[in-house]
């Protein structure tokens, strides 16, 4: 059985504790605001699986409130007041289970973040031993590169006046250039001023620590989908893409939602939603992977299948990049007593994890009467994909009921509509009341 710790570290600004940030977290295994609200289509050569949540292209679009619901909302967790001490020593902590943070020294469950580098500590030993290795690392990179010698560790303001500009090898190209890399790539784009993809990651101007993660990553250069989604992302666009499995998406639109996470002040900035736990734990790794060693950078793991007072303890810590399940994400608004109004988390299926690469797959989605009000939208969007749906939905006085509503709504909407046979009758109604005035 599993009983969930209760842990809240209150020191004196003197211990030797302080530093090393308590966290609740137990995690098995987006979207981002943007601002100029026009669409962008990515497609790369093959388009199997689309990766981007659809998105609402409107400048204020649901997520910075629903962000900014859940950080107030889990300041008022189920757990407040409990309290543990933090662990001295590694030997003294579990290994991590799968999906749970590692600690970055010894690879126990890392329980804590340190707050001098947001990393993942188990114990107040590891964070000293983590701590020492940043420091050689540090001396070690100034051995290396004697320039540097001297120069200050970038700091958050630094990443702060970031504004991505195309960069000049990339504006010199002649149009007929970029349209043949593009179409030897495979990228194909729909959007109106779609700005010109990158060749290397050198061409975003990222901060150097981005620059060094990504090459400690591997990621010498830009993958197709990359080199498009990325500079659309960076300025800000909405963007709706589709790339083969394993063709970097994942980073294509983490590496935009960090420069975002880095530029905002608030916490949290960011929530990436996923269909599965699965793909939250890889999101989450890759961004951690990513976002290393840049300044307040927490992300959080809201999933399913696990406790939830863990997660909703490291939702208070000041978190950046929320990677969540929706269901999960459902349980912690209502668990938060966050007012569902405004908040849709519809119909969500996970029908994408299967039949990938041209094989067929089984996904089967069970509703009760609790998803009734979804009823007619899922047979809609359902039917035309000949998919089975079972009689009782078919034949359910709830979906008759909002069907009937919707062809009403429609009704009254083409009737408001104005076209060339009633123009004449509206201005004549309007002549008319104007002249009784
Ligand atoms: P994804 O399609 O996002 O699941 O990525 C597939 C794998 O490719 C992941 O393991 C990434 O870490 C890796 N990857 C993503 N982008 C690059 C890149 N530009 N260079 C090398 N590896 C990459």
């Amino acid at each position: 059985m599993f009983v969930p710790r209760s842990l809240k570290v209150k020191r004196s600004s003197n211990d030797d504790i302080k530093s090393c940030v308590a966290k609740k977290i137990k995690p098995e295994g987006e979207d981002l605001q943007l601002d100029q609200g026009r669409d962008v289509s990515v497609y790369t050569s093959v388009t199997e699986e689309a990766i981007t949540p659809d998105r609402p292209s409107s400048q204020s679009g649901p997520f910075p409130s629903l962000a900014g619901q859940l950080r107030e909302d889990a300041s008022v967790g189920p757990e407040q007041g409990a309290e543990e001490p933090v662990k001295s020593f590694s030997k003294t902590q579990r290994w991590a289970e799968p999906g749970e943070p590692v600690c970055v020294v010894c690879g126990r469950y890392g329980e804590y973040i340190c707050d001098k580098t947001d990393e993942d500590v188990c114990s107040l030993e590891c964070k000293a031993k983590h701590l020492l290795q940043v420091k050689e690392k540090e001396e070690n990179l100034k051995l290396s590169s004697p320039e540097k010698v001297g120069s200050e560790p970038e700091s958050p303001l630094d990443a702060a006046f970031y504004i991505y500009k195309e960069h000049p090898f990339i504006l010199n190209l002649q149009e007929d250039q970029i349209e043949n890399l593009k179409q030897q790539l495979g990228i194909s784009v729909q959007g109106q001023e779609v700005t010109r993809p990158i060749i290397d990651f050198e061409h975003c101007g990222f901060p150097e620590t981005l620059n060094h993660n990504l090459k400690k990553s591997g990621y010498e250069v830009p993958t197709p989908i990359q080199m498009q989604m990325i500079p659309v992302g960076l300025l800000g666009r909405d963007i709706l893409a589709s790339a083969d499995t394993g063709s970097g998406k994942t980073a294509a639109f983490l590496l935009p939602v960090i420069i975002r996470a880095l530029l905002e002040s608030r916490a949290p900035s960011a929530l990436v939603l996923t269909p599965t736990r699965e793909l939250a734990i890889q999101i989450e790794r890759q961004a951690k992977e990513l976002m290393s060693g840049l300044p307040r950078m927490r992300t959080v793991l809201l999933v399913g299948g696990l406790p939830l007072p863990p997660q909703l303890y490291r939702l208070r810590q000041h978190v950046q990049v929320i990677i969540a399940t929706p269901g999960r994400l459902l349980d912690i608004i209502k668990q938060s007593s966050v007012a569902l109004s405004g908040i849709k988390i519809v119909y969500v299926h996970q029908v994408g994890r299967v039949g990938r690469l041209c094989q067929n797959g089984t996904a089967i989605t069970f509703i009760n009467n609790n998803s009734k009000r979804l009823f007619w939208d899922i047979a809609k969007r359902v039917k035309p994909t000949g998919s089975l749906l079972p009689p009782q939905l078919l034949s359910s006085p709830y979906l008759h009921d909002q069907k009937k509503k919707e062809q009403q709504k429609d009704k009254q909407t083409q009737k408001d509509m104005v076209t060339g046979a009633n123009l004449m009758d509206i201005i004549r109604k309007h002549d008319k009341s104007n002249s009784q005035k």
